[in-house]
């Protein structure tokens, strides 16, 4: 008797917000290898075929089960023409040559070292390499000039590239909660980012204050940098004040991704106790991002801050595209009601959108 082989498809929903991503999933080397030419675009200044990439690699993200043939993935959202040739290799070779010559690229390599810097972004990367640097090494002696954060960022380059624990982000997390509770009774700390999705590394560690009583969360910032300072515990912070009233755009329309809140991009200083530095150190460099929000705006500034970013810029879009709405960090307003939509808790802001809930640890689109 002659067996039918058997294929069974997947079927994914077309947002990756509506889909429950866990960390670990059933097809790393597909979705690594899709993030890696996502990054390369990035790198290149791309973010079409950016994005193209990073929603591709999430649908990946997404199945049930590894994948074995490209014919279970018919009708399957976000994967474009380039995306599936890419699948197609790496099922049937174990690696696609266009992931590996980007991956050995002198040109790839050199944006990744030079971005790597903390402060510096695509552009500085792209005019340095045109001027003949690849390198750290050929940075330091180049005798470029570099602003107050990149030079912090090639000090404590090293550490700043060692992937920051969950134990650091605890033992941080002691220091900023002892921080504010001394400073401001009352006030609240919320661990966000990847750490809040789960991750058990991250490249930083990122952090909301708020107050319960609105208004009382104004001067928090200043306190709590200004006590981190006196107690030597930051090598670097540039705190930006709060735009978001001035902006000209006005509430829930920002211009860009950009929150508006006040808060403080930092290197800490971690002592020995505190964290394991590299052996033969005192101590290690840690960034850590400090944003202040109105408890008005709290659910969507968590929200906002929880992440993934593929998950944000696919909730932003489902508002937009599906809801004739408009997410930020700060607010969600609805277009056709011309009003702000109210929301005290995430749970409430996915009903606005029309949405099931996904916990944190399902963002790992
Ligand atoms: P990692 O573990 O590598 O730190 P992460 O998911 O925590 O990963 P971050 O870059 O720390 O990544 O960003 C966390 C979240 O905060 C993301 O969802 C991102 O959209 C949001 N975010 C980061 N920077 C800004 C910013 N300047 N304005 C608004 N939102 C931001
Ligand atoms: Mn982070
Ligand atoms: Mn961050």
């Amino acid at each position: 008797e002659e067996k039918e082989e058997e294929t069974c498809s997947f079927t994914v929903p077309n947002y990756a917000c509506q889909r429950r991503t866990q960390l670990h999933h059933h097809n790393p080397s597909l979705s690594d290898a899709l993030t890696l030419l996502a990054e390369n675009a990035e790198l290149n200044e791309d973010d079409g075929r950016a994005v193209a990439f990073r929603r591709a690699a999430a649908v990946l993200k997404a199945l049930p089960a590894e994948v074995t043939s490209v014919s279970q993935l018919k009708g399957l959202p976000c994967l474009g023409e380039h995306s599936l040739r890419v699948i197609k290799d790496v099922l049937k070779d174990g690696s696609c040559s266009e992931v590996e010559t980007t991956k050995h690229s002198q040109r790839f390599n050199a944006l990744k070292v030079l971005t790597g810097i903390f402060g510096v972004g695509v552009k500085t990367a792209d005019r340095w390499i045109r001027d003949g640097i690849f390198n750290l090494q050929q940075l330091r002696e180049s005798q470029t000039t570099l602003n107050r954060a990149q030079q912090a960022g090639l000090d404590h380059y090293e550490d700043l590239n060692q992937p920051v624990t969950r134990a650091d982000a605890d033992s941080i997390t002691e220091i900023v909660q002892e921080a504010v509770s001394s400073l401001f009774p009352g006030a609240q700390v919320t661990l966000t980012g990847g750490f809040r999705r789960g991750k058990m590394t991250g490249h930083d560690v990122d952090f909301l204050l708020t107050h319960p009583e609105e208004g009382r969360e104004e001067g928090l910032m200043d306190k709590v940098v200004s006590w981190l300072d006196s107690q030597g515990l930051l090598l670097y912070q540039k705190t930006s004040r709060n735009s978001y009233l001035e902006s000209r755009d006005g509430p829930g329309r920002p211009s860009s991704n950009m929150d508006r809140f006040e808060r403080c991009f930092a290197i800490f200083k971690l002592s020995r106790g505190q964290t394991s530095p590299p052996a033969g150190h005192q101590w290690r460099a840690v960034r850590v991002d400090l944003v202040v929000t109105p408890i008005s705006q709290f659910a969507f500034a968590l929200l906002g801050w929880t992440g993934s970013k593929l998950f944000e810029r696919e909730l932003r879009r489902w508002a937009g595209h599906e809801k004739a709405m408009s997410l930020s960090s700060h607010a969600l307003f609805d277009k056709t009601q011309k009003r702000y939509l109210r929301a005290s808790s995430e749970e409430e802001i996915f009903t606005h959108l029309g949405l099931s809930f996904i916990p944190p640890s399902q963002r790992n689109a």
